[in-house]
């Protein structure tokens, strides 16, 4: 399992301290020409070991995105909590979660444990403007298309003329692309392309930390169905499909004013979290991504000659899966012990990262300062756990302050933050000791590829650790538009063709 790392650790200069936000950079000079088409495409997790795979693997669209005509970099979130939801409104507003509103994947409002939690799949949950906004303020059309609901929705916001993903239980795409034909994709096993690489990479095929989504730890694996198909490479390509099928239906490219295509990949994280990232099925999935990958850019480039630009990015990396392994329990045991050590009654809800606070101890600020304290003391000292902040009630310090407070929110988060360490993974249940995950404010989870292509773009490659915050407002300059007003980065004028 270090095989991997060792052969795929790129050394690099130890990036700056993810505190500092980046010196906001007065507006380049208008870039021309713009694109008709600005193709933003999310990879969920993609961690950067995983971009900097032999160079054979790679011969479409990432040897495209990663070549010499290419602006290659890697982008930092400022934000300690790496979910996919975060990750996506970030990317789509140029906004931390305390400013999106954008928390985490899932929160309460009402933290009675019993109750429901809110699912961040409801593009109303944003509290700012996104990339998609400025784009239709200009009279573009914007299409978002994902395999998850919630990726769509975080990119296409609340007002995105096609909104579209792909429903499990149904087995395609939501309307209006539901008539889209998936079954060529459905029906083959899934086959190692390059089994001696994979095997020199990261060993046997199966891999004692493997997990089985249902469809077995080794090749070839069977033809999926409608639920398995999101564990599979083939469920990219029928998001190609379904791209291809929006820039057709909303007549995305065809007129002077800059239209959006946003698409999440979300194969790469089923993959990743089952089969791990050191997998022959991640890395045969990334060989897959690539040859999607050109497959949509072949396409767009014949629809709109001329005329597209591809940003890439991903919303969070993934840890090796070698780590300590924290049960299920484990946090809110320790936090209701916690709790009753300190004479309180009720019990606490951990929806992660957050730990609420039972009534009447969370609307009561007398109580509520030393219940949280409490049990942010017991639960950073639990194995694994990198640390528990009260963070309405106590100053947060530290190296990970500055994530931490770029992650919360006074209406939705809990009343502690809670963050694993770096030699540690979250249990689930079920497959205790497999799998992996992410969801830390450490670069295996904070660092991901942002590379750009096509009109407008300069090529090169850069050492330079850029800020997630920074892509919304670089796409929108690229298209000539205003960056979303409420992002914190600026734009990334080394990317920029300068007349
Ligand atoms: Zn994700």
């Amino acid at each position: 399992m270090l095989g991997i790392l060792a052969l795929l650790a790129c050394p690099r200069a130890l990036p700056p301290d993810p505190a500092t936000p980046p010196a906001p950079a007065p507006l380049a000079p208008m870039v021309s020409p713009t694109p008709r088409l600005l193709v933003l495409v999310v990879v969920d997790q993609l961690p950067i070991r995983l971009l900097q795979l032999p160079s054979e693997l790679y011969r479409g669209g990432l040897a495209l995105l990663t070549g010499d005509e290419a602006f290659v970099s890697t982008a930092r979130y400022a934000h300690a909590i790496t979910y996919t939801c975060p990750g996506h409104a970030t990317i789509s507003t140029g906004a931390s979660p305390s400013v999106s509103g954008i928390i985490s994947n899932d929160w309460y409002l009402d933290p009675v444990p019993g109750t429901d939690s809110i699912y961040c799949g409801d593009p109303s949950l944003l509290r700012v403007e996104t990339l998609a906004d400025q784009v239709m303020q200009a009279g573009g059309q914007v299409a978002a298309v994902a395999l998850k609901d919630r990726a769509a929705m975080m990119l296409g916001g609340p007002r995105a003329q096609l909104v579209s993903w792909y429903d499990r239980s149904q087995g395609r795409f939501t309307e209006p692309l539901a008539e889209l034909d998936l079954s060529r994709w459905m029906s083959e096993p899934w086959t190692a392309l390059h089994p001696d690489v994979y095997q020199a990479l990261v060993g046997p095929d199966d891999g004692p930390l493997e997990s089985d989504p249902g469809l077995g730890t080794t090749f070839p694996h069977p033809a999926p169905d409608a639920s398995t198909f999101l564990v599979t490479p083939f469920a990219g390509d029928a998001l190609v499909d379904a791209a291809l099928a929006a820039v057709e239906r909303q007549h995305l490219g065809e007129d002077e004013r800059p239209d959006l295509l946003a698409l999440s990949f979300s194969q790469t994280d089923y993959i990743g979290h089952n089969y791990t990232s050191e997998s022959w099925e991640a890395l045969d999935g990334m060989v897959r991504l690539d040859a999607s990958l050109d497959r949509l850019i072949e396409a767009l480039q014949d629809r709109v000659p001329g005329g597209i630009t591809v940003l890439l990015t991903s919303d969070h990396g993934s840890f090796p899966a070698d780590k300590l392994r924290i049960p299920p329990d484990a946090i809110p045991n320790a936090a209701n012990q916690a709790l009753a050590s300190a004479g309180f009654e009720g019990e606490v809800v951990f929806e992660s990262p957050s730990i609420y606070l039972p009534e009447p101890l969370r609307g009561d600020p007398a109580l509520r300062a030393p219940a949280a304290t409490a049990i942010a003391e017991a639960v950073a000292a639990l194995p694994g756990i990198a640390g528990a902040w009260a963070w309405r009630d106590t100053p947060v310090e530290g190296p990970y302050a500055e994530a931490i407070l770029q992650s919360v929110d006074p209406q939705r988060s809990g009343e502690v933050y809670v963050m694993r360490a770096a030699d540690a993974l979250y249990d689930y249940p079920g497959a205790e000791g497999r799998g992996t995950s992410h969801g830390t404010a450490f670069p295996d989870d904070t660092d991901v590829p942002f590379l750009a292509w096509g009109i407008g773009v300069a090529p090169g490659h850069t050492s330079e650790l850029l800020d997630v915050r920074q892509i919304a407002p670089t796409a929108a300059h690229l298209m000539g538009l205003r960056p979303p007003p409420s992002s914190q980065g600026s734009v990334v004028t080394q990317l920029l063709i300068t007349p």
